[in-house]
């Protein structure tokens, strides 16, 4: 018999480990099974549906396997719809988060669909397999129970080395999470299940000698167990390879010293931390029954942040409950002044099984039908204010998160009196001129910044244009010259020595009469050379190393 496991991924650097883990479990568990009857076919979202389907129906299937989350839901609904037109004898069966809850609903609604399995998928999954193998196949609803942690195989091998090259590989040293967010499904359980130790340590050791570049684990709140978090920390610490990143979830208000002891001590970019704020609002942390500690956390942010090594993502939730727009815009710039390295503005996606799917009505939540099931409107936010915030989230996703703009967002935002305030005009503007944010040349996004600064105030106009200059020559050696950029001609005998006397050819000069590198911008007399060096990016924002190499000689004043 054939088994197809299918998964759809959001993004091609993605990768599906649910289904390698349900494969190595039933295939670990059952011997009598012959590897090559589990199959795995995965894609992703971008792909043309067509390709997908007919890669489906090429392998001629008799149990079809979906993997189904939010991002993909869509997707494998009508594939499912299709393969039972184009292979009317596969049998289709469904899983994963997106189908846990409201099973019978789900099944009744989308007939070609002859089960679903519930919860973890391994146990279920294994037993499935069995029935179809022993030829009294099940159908309908099967509810997956917890499976020890210590029974799930490790999917990555030195064999498949090469197919998870440039992937990033996700890891789970943990199941479960002790807290109840009302919007969240890792709150079903709050029961916290570990890996044993042995097993994370040999695990950990292939990720360092393979040279893994991206390890992400998938707990949900990583540092819910010290001596856990720790005992990986300390590892990961003392296995350094110099290439692999660690990315971890976090309880920001939960580190404790020695913990951010030893990020402390990390290579800079070996470890980055994703950390939930989701609302500043003391109100609205306890509506939705979060556990958070905001002042912990927020020292705790600043003590990582003074170690300038790991990168920090932060998280805020917009259209939660008893949040207004006002509100939201005091939780924005509360979080922004953290001064994370990403700050990531999510929408309240109210998902089946959660808390929050009860108490929408209660709430006035209006959400999408359909995945991903995003908030409209409630009865604290206005759907036009949602819209409002999607610009702003587009507008900070360009200007603050790609680390392009930095030079430039730091000089603006002296401009303003809160962060928010600056995003959101920002936004206005771009709205109001027609301009294409995500316009095809990158010099497009340093022009629209360039007319909004000078619009806010074109005094500075030398400032804007070298703060711009700052920010492009930053992130690459362009070949042409940006027309923000000053005239080089008066200058560029002397921009000529320093590449005659030994200045890499690679590196790029430039003239600055402003220090906008610095936090505290000062004017420079005389201006002074800063070199751009491309051999030494920074390995949190990839941003090129700059250095002061030399000062305007005065036969060259032109400014
Ligand atoms: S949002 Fe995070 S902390 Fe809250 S229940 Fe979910 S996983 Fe746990």
């Amino acid at each position: 018999m054939k088994f197809l496991f299918v998964a759809i991924n959001s993004k091609y650097i993605h990768s599906n480990p649910a289904v390698r883990i349900l494969r190595e479990y039933a295939l670990a568990h059952d011997p009598s099974i012959p590897e090559g009857e589990l199959c795995i076919l995965e894609s992703t979202i971008n792909n043309p549906f067509e390709e997908i389907l007919s890669n489906v129906c090429e392998q001629e299937p008799d149990v079809v396997l979906l993997s189904c989350y939010i991002w993909n839901w869509n997707v494998m609904r009508r594939l499912a719809q299709e393969i039972s037109e184009r292979l009317p004898d596969a049998v289709i069966w469904a899983g994963g988060p997106e189908v846990s809850f409201e099973s019978e609903k789900i099944l009744r609604e989308n007939s070609w669909l002859s089960g679903i399995m519930q919860g973890e998928g391994e146990e279920s999954c294994l037993k499935l397999i069995q029935s179809f193998r022993a030829g009294n196949p099940l159908y309908g609803i099967l509810a997956g129970g917890e499976v020890q942690m210590a029974e799930l195989p490790f999917i990555y091998s030195e064999d498949a080395q090469e197919s998870f090259q440039n992937k990033i590989l996700y890891y789970e040293s943990s199941r479960g999470c002790p807290f109840s967010c009302s919007y969240c499904l890792s709150s079903v359980s709050r029961r916290v299940r570990i890996r044993p130790w042995e097993k994370v340590e040999k695990e950990l050791d292939f990720f360092y000698r393979a040279k893994v570049k991206q390890v992400k684990f998938v707990d949900r709140t990583f540092n819910c167990d010290h001596e856990h978090c720790q005992r990986i920390l300390r590892w990961i610490l003392g296995h350094d390879n110099g290439v692999t990143n660690y990315h971890f979830e976090i309880a920001g208000d939960l580190l404790n010293e020695e913990e951010i002891a030893l990020l402390a001590q990390m290579r800079p970019g070996q470890v980055q931390l994703e950390i939930g704020v989701q609302t500043t609002n003391p109100d609205v942390i306890k509506e939705i029954r979060r556990t958070m500690d905001l002042d912990k956390l927020s020292s705790n942010v600043e003590k990582i942040r003074q170690g300038g090594n790991v990168h920090q993502h932060l998280d805020l939730i917009a259209g939660l409950p008893l949040e207004d727009f006002s509100s939201f815009r005091k939780s924005f710039d509360d979080v922004y002044a953290m001064r994370p390295d990403q700050l990531q503005l999510g929408f309240l996606k109210v998902l089946k099984g959660s808390y929050m799917a009860e108490k929408a009505a209660d709430y006035g939540i209006v959400y999408m039908d359909e995945a991903p099931y995003e908030v409209i409107s409630t009865r604290w936010i206005s759907a036009d204010e949602i819209k409002l915030l999607k610009r702003v989230e587009d507008v900070l996703e360009v200007y603050f998160n790609t680390h392009q703009f930095e030079a430039s967002i730091k000089a603006l935002e002296n401009c303003f009196d809160s962060a928010f305030n600056m995003y959101e005009q920002l936004a206005d503007y771009i709205q109001m001129m027609h301009y294409d944010l995500h316009g095809p040349t990158r010099l497009d996004r340093y022009q629209i910044l360039l007319r909004f600064a000078m619009q806010t105030n074109p005094e500075k106009e030398v400032l804007w244009k070298e703060a711009l200059t700052l920010d492009y020559y930053r992130r690459e050696k362009a070949k042409k010259r940006p027309p923000f950029a000053n005239d080089r001609k008066p200058y560029e005998k002397q921009v000529r020595l320093f590449y005659e006397e030994g200045l890499p050819k690679r590196d790029h000069v430039d003239l600055f009469t402003y220090s906008v590198w610095e936090e505290e911008t000062r004017r420079l007399d005389p201006p002074a050379f800063l070199d751009f060096d491309y051999d030494h990016l920074s390995p949190l924002d990839h941003n090129a190393g700059i250095r002061i190499i030399g000062y305007l000689q005065e036969e060259n004043h032109l400014l």
